[in-house]
């Protein structure tokens, strides 16, 4: 479904990706680990096409993106959920869940969706009419999901989905990304937090400054002593 390759990437001087390559097929979910400036939060850009490529290639679904504006890359079903969610603090939540749904692919099935969602994240419908940015962390998580499932994503990209929040909404962020995948979202997942991605993902890659040094099964990588030693056991 989406394949990446010999990527490279750089802001000014900094050189964050250096010949990347990776994989995912349709329906799985993958997690890339690394650790802090390894790139991920780059790669994921580079896909959405906030970040473009000063080398290789990025092919959706058999055809090339590379250098795509990111609204063309959003109508081709590619939902980037940013580090931080991002969400628009002055705008109710129910505003928030229609934003996500601007592009023409997400039109069609918007108040279905959007039932869906609060469905599945009841204090979200509780709170429809609260400012978004007066939501805890965890509730704008699961805003940044609902708005993401408006958008009707064939791939979604997450960036640190667990990042701050307490041990029992990360349970919640697990299952919210199990009700994608369950729709058939293919789903990349960067995470510092490895064991959980590993948890959720059913392969992983290991990224270090900009390449891809280590990939498996999560089964594989979860048993892998390198992957233990610089990325698990340890917060
Ligand atoms: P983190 O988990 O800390 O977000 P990351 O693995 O996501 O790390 P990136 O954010 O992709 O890493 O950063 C890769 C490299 O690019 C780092 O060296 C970082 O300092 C640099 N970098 C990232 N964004 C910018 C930017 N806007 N301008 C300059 N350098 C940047």
């Amino acid at each position: 479904m989406l394949r990446l390759s010999n990527v490279s990437a750089s802001y000014g001087q900094v050189s964050a990706l250096k010949g990347l390559d990776l994989f995912i097929g349709a329906g799985e979910a993958v997690a890339l680990i690394g650790s802090n400036g390894a790139g991920k939060s780059t790669t994921l850009k580079v896909i959405s096409g906030l970040v473009r490529p000063n080398g290789g290639t990025v092919e959706f679904l058999g055809e090339p993106i590379t250098g795509m504006r990111p609204e063309q890359i959003v109508e081709r079903g590619i939902i980037h959920v940013p580090e931080g969610r991002r969400i628009f603090p002055k705008l109710s939540v129910e505003q928030n869940l229609e934003v996500g749904a601007y592009s023409q692919r997400a039109q069609s099935r918007k108040r279905t969706i959007r039932d869906e969602v609060y469905q599945l994240f009841p204090r979200l419908h509780e709170r429809r009419r609260q400012m978004g940015g007066s939501l805890s962390g965890g509730e704008q998580q699961m805003l940044a999901f609902g708005r993401a499932m408006m958008a009707q994503p064939q791939l979604l990209l997450l960036d640190e989905p667990s990042l701050g929040l307490a041990p029992i909404i990360v349970e919640e962020v697990a299952r919210a990304i199990a009700h994608f995948r369950a729709g058939g979202v293919t789903v990349l997942l960067v995470e510092q937090n490895a064991e959980l991605a590993l948890t959720i993902a059913s392969r992983g890659y290991v990224l270090e400054t900009g390449t891809i040094t280590l990939s498996g099964t999560s089964g594989q990588l979860l048993e892998n002593p390198e992957v233990w030693a610089s990325y698990l056991g340890h917060e």
